[in-house]
């Protein structure tokens, strides 16, 4: 908690029992939850914060680079607190996240969407959809 503290006053942004709770959950997940997740999930621990204040709190961190940003085309973002660059890819059943090792052929992607647009690219955000191992085998059952 010291740490995550730390990092929090390093970043310029005043430390609130609500910020720590956000950001220590997010740090100790890997399911990337999207802001309504994070709330009910601390809902006990913070019976009177708002869902705006997640919200809120979840755009600082953002901003301050501490958490990234997932659009993978629901109604809401899902929040990832590894802000390294890696793909993802969704189980459309049960709408689970899941991190991707770095892809072997992602430079040759760059140079195809270089070659066929004249990008000078500076990043990629690359989401891949399926059914994930669970959800295959309780349709097989
Ligand atoms: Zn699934
Ligand atoms: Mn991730």
């Amino acid at each position: 908690m010291l740490e995550l503290t730390a990092i929090l006053k390093e970043h310029g942004l005043k430390v609130t029992p609500q910020r720590l709770s956000i950001f220590k959950m997010l740090r100790n997940t890997c399911i990337h939850p999207s802001a309504e997740t994070i709330y009910k999930a601390l809902q006990e621990e913070h019976p009177t914060m708002s869902l705006a204040t997640v919200y809120k709190t979840l755009d600082t961190f953002v901003q301050h680079g501490l958490v990234q940003q997932l659009n993978l085309g629901e109604d809401s973002y899902r929040y990832d607190a590894d802000t390294s660059e890696h793909s993802h890819v969704q189980c459309i059943n049960c709408k689970s996240v899941v991190d991707l090792p770095p892809l072997k052929h992602i430079s040759d992607l760059r140079d195809e969407v270089h070659e066929s647009t004249g990008f000078a690219l500076s990043h990629e955000q690359l989401y891949f959809y399926g059914t994930c191992v669970k959800c295959q085998n309780a349709n097989h059952s």
